[in-house]
């Protein structure tokens, strides 16, 4: 087997990232430019280290009081935007800790195991993570279960779908030796268990290749950007989607291309192209010698500045490249809004191919 290059282990997240976006993926884990805290995730660790700590004694050791005094001690502060909403995640934190201690403790079944590391290898590729609990069922089958504290409902499709869990099962499989009949999320905020069955054998092989193939690309180096439903991510100031939008303007971190014609155009000329570009087409003259000229200009604009789209206002133009029928390839312009990328090249995140 040829040596592989990425020697760092692989991970859901760094998975979930590359199949989101390339882009994103390099400046996460190439380029290592630090995400910004996130109040959200912070408030889901601090929730997970009660629920674990609750786990670990059992309930007959761990009263509400007390694990809401461990929420209390274990808090995390990042990323929280004043001590206003960081208040406010720690009262629906401190609710979702009562409701779950009230529902275990009804008829409490331990886990078999909790907060469950794992190290495997995917042909060859290592990988590594942590499950948050691991269940015998009455048929002595496993259940894996991932704890979410996010507000979102989650319906049987989503587990069903739910990557991360496929890739809990197969740990668990090789960890425990057992086949795994069920994956679980655990919704907290709705009190909700909602299951899906395990991948079938031709899941996880559909999940191993797609895993397979995420790393061939990092391999390569492939790292182009992909509109996705995490746009912008945390990184807008260095994504050439985005890093023409306003309050990003002036971060430019150089050019794709040398040898383009500079436009000198400030940034209100290149909006005002796009506004008349725009009404040319809804005018059904996209193809006249006037729309020809705009073209130009925002071409030579998008590769001055090393961005793929142009902000006017809540307007976008995103540079496409498109194929002609003979295979040629050529670029042209897109209109979209902000938030309705309707006519851009977003491409989502299709999971559906592996489970
Ligand atoms: S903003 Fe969107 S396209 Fe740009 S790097 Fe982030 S996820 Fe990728």
């Amino acid at each position: 087997m040829p040596e592989r290059k990425v020697k760092r282990p692989m991970s859901y997240s760094k998975f979930w990232t590359y199949s989101d976006c390339p882009l994103q993926y390099k400046f996460a884990y190439v380029d290592k430019i630090p995400e910004a805290p996130r109040p959200e995730y912070s408030f889901g660790r601090s929730i997970h280290r009660a629920i674990e700590q609750f786990h670990r004694r059992g309930p007959g050791k761990t009263t509400a009081e007390e694990m809401l005094r461990l929420l209390d001690r274990s808090w995390d502060t990042e990323g929280f935007l004043n001590p206003e909403v960081e208040r406010k995640f720690k009262r629906a934190a401190r609710e979702i800790v009562r409701q779950f201690h009230a529902d275990e403790t009804k008829a409490y079944r331990p886990p078999l195991a909790v907060e469950v590391k794992f190290d495997m290898e995917i042909d060859g590729i290592p990988f590594t993570g942590r499950i948050d609990a691991v269940s015998k069922l009455e048929d002595g089958t496993l259940e894996v279960l991932d704890y979410k504290s996010s507000e979102e409902p989650i319906t049987e499709d989503d587990v069903s779908k739910n990557v991360q869990l496929g890739i809990y099962q197969m740990a668990a499989e090789e960890k425990f030796g057992q086949k795994v009949g069920r994956r679980t999320i655990y919704h907290l905020r709705s009190r909700k268990k909602v299951s899906a069955p395990a991948l079938t054998d031709e899941g996880k092989a559909g999940l191993r290749r797609a895993i397979v193939t995420a790393v061939r690309c990092i391999e390569a180096g492939e790292f182009p950007p992909r509109l996705s439903e995490s746009c912008p991510c945390d990184y807008p100031n260095y994504c050439p989607y985005f890093k023409d939008k306003d309050e990003h303007r002036g971060q430019s971190q150089g050019h794709l291309v040398d040898d383009y014609e500079r436009t000198g155009l400030s940034h209100k000329d290149i909006e005002d192209v796009v506004v008349q570009y725009a009404a040319l087409l809804e005018g059904g003259k996209g193809n006249s010698l006037l729309a020809s000229e705009l073209e130009a200009k925002m071409l030579s604009y998008c590769q001055e500045h090393d961005v793929l789209r142009i902000w006017a206002g809540e307007m976008t133009v995103t540079l496409v490249r498109a194929l002609e029928p003979s295979g040629e390839s050529y670029v042209t312009f897109a209109i979209g809004k902000a938030g309705k990328e309707e006519g851009a090249t977003v491409v989502k995140a299709s999971q559906d191919d592996y489970v």
